[in-house]
């Protein structure tokens, strides 16, 4: 099946409305969809009407940022009640610290010489409440000061380079948690992303299932295929149930667009599988 259950609209860090992504999946060939917003469900009912409109299965998520062993990783959460109290406080207090965090960013790179950065980036940004590194890599890239944001992500605004400011987000527990108790499945996004150690990486994984966490991302836009196979393998020894989704943020800055994936590897089971009473179907 054609799932793409990661993505991010202009809720987050994303360049496209729900409903625009909604189309997109769509004509992509998407059978299963999921938009999931980082720290945010403000655009779920849009997504999901979108999608449903339009013949489209969809499941209701979010990407939760969390600080494990100094690291941040990234939670999805997949077939939550984007309604839910205690999912949504969790949620606000996460987002909580990012304008701060956002003129300490500005404060970073006027050091450098590049003056004017937080009103730079939050022309890009839509949601107040969301002002990400995203919105920051829009701002270099217009001004100049880089040719794309992935070049951005090289030389500004990560760890040892100017404009990068370290910050404390939810606990790997409470991620799992909030999206456990609102009804959905917790998967590790991205992993290959992260630069653990052997033994830091066996510790997020085995903490993520002491907490309740049930599925990692094995097919998603940052993997090689290399990384999938290599992930497929953690999947099968920590008994995780598989998921594969794009990530894709814009048409003009993602290499994967939704639903260009390759299939997620037979041996393992997919997260819908799982799901299968969350999903969200047309009339
Ligand atoms: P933030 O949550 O503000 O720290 O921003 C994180 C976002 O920055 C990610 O979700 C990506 O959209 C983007 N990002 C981080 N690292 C990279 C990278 N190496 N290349 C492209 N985008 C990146
Ligand atoms: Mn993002
Ligand atoms: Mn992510
Ligand atoms: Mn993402």
């Amino acid at each position: 099946m054609n799932a793409d259950l990661h993505c991010h609209s202009a809720v987050s860090d994303g360049t496209l409305q729900p409903e625009a992504l909604a189309a997109r999946a769509k004509a992509n060939g998407v059978e299963l969809w999921a938009l999931t917003d980082h720290d945010e469900v403000g655009g779920q009912r849009r997504a999901r009407d979108a999608a449903l409109a339009l013949g489209l299965p969809y499941l209701a998520g979010t990407e939760i940022s969390v600080t494990f062993a100094d690291e941040t990783v990234h939670i999805v959460g997949l077939g939550i009640d984007a309604d839910d109290a205690a999912l949504q406080a969790g949620l606000a207090a996460t987002r909580g610290g990012r304008r701060q965090r956002a003129i300490e960013m500005a404060d970073s790179l006027a050091k450098v010489g590049i003056g004017g950065a937080f009103e730079g980036a939050l022309k890009y940004v839509s949601n107040p409440e969301l002002i990400s590194r995203t919105h920051f890599a829009r701002f270099l890239v217009e001004s100049g000061v880089c040719s794309d944001t992935n070049a951005v992500f090289r030389k500004y605004l990560v760890q040892g380079r100017p404009g990068y400011v370290p910050h404390r987000w939810a606990t790997l527990r409470n991620a799992v948690g909030w999206i456990t108790q609102a009804g959905g499945l917790a998967v590790i996004a991205h992993p290959a992303r992260y630069k653990f150690s052997a033994t830091e990486e066996y510790a997020l994984f085995s903490e993520f299932k002491a907490h309740g966490g049930r599925g990692v991302e094995v097919v998603t836009g940052s993997h090689s295929a290399a990384d999938a196979a290599r992930y497929a393998d953690t999947a099968l020894e920590f008994d995780l149930l598989a998921s594969r989704g794009s990530d894709f943020h814009s048409p003009d800055e993602s290499y994967t667009d939704l639903g260009s994936l390759a299939p997620l590897p037979t041996r393992l089971t997919p997260v819908w599988v799982a799901l299968q009473a969350r999903i969200e179907r047309p009339a």
